[in-house]
């Protein structure tokens, strides 16, 4: 089930001024940011787990499949991160992966948003079809098809070669609010509902 209403790239309802992770280091997480803390407890939401990470599904998924991998230490956010999480990332990149290869005929895409809504690291897991009622905005879709989203191997090649992640913020802020444009080939459109219904022309055929 979607969330009632949505105003970022999370689907979580809350003031808009809490946008983004600029509940830094110095202010106290607010209590919405932390549900996915809770969630990786929820056996209705768990996937997988093992002794390093979580596999919950997105509760607000925003394609077909929608995945979330947090490691099971508290690692708030991009960052947070330093050159000693490499092997860490590199395993929830492996543990995506898997997750991807169930599906051969769903493209995906595993990364991370450059300016998170909740806290604890996240590497998005997320087939390319974005059929979901619950991308609904620009935000939504930006935040999924724009530079926002960050390949995984990009974050950790960051890490690698400088042992640390960085986000313009003001940059980032700019990509949700690029207009619309198809994923796929690139067609640029006005709204919402006609891009939902253009993309479906690119999404595999569903089986059942
Ligand atoms: P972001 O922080 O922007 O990388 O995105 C957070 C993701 O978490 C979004 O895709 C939301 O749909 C999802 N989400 C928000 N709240 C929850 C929750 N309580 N449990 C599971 N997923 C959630
Ligand atoms: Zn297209």
């Amino acid at each position: 089930m979607c969330a009632v209403e949505v105003s970022n790239s999370s689907g979580v309802k809350r003031k808009a001024d809490n946008h983004g992770e600029k509940h830094d280091k110095k202010r106290p997480v607010p209590p919405w940011a932390l549900g996915l803390k809770s969630s990786m407890e929820d056996p209705a939401l768990r996937v997988e787990d093992d002794d390093k990470v979580v596999i919950i599904k997105d509760k607000y998924p925003k394609a077909r499949q929608h995945y979330l991998i947090l490691p099971k230490e508290d690692i708030r956010n991009l960052k947070s991160l330093n050159a000693e999480h490499i092997p860490l990332l590199k395993h929830m990149q492996k543990k995506g992966q898997e997750l991807a290869d169930k599906s051969p005929q769903c493209q995906f895409r595993l990364g991370y948003h450059g300016i998170p809504s909740m806290s604890q690291v996240h590497l998005h897991v997320i087939s390319q079809d974005f059929d979901s009622p619950c991308l609904k905005t620009k935000k939504h879709w930006n935040s999924f098809t724009s530079e926002y989203f960050i390949d995984s191997s990009d974050v950790i090649k960051q890490l690698e070669e400088k042992g640390s992640v960085t986000v313009d913020t003001g940059k980032f802020e700019g990509y949700l609010k690029q207009a619309l444009k198809c994923h796929v080939c690139k067609k640029d459109f006005k709204t919402m509902p006609a891009l939902k219904s253009h993309i479906l022309q690119h999404a595999p055929k569903k089986t059942s």
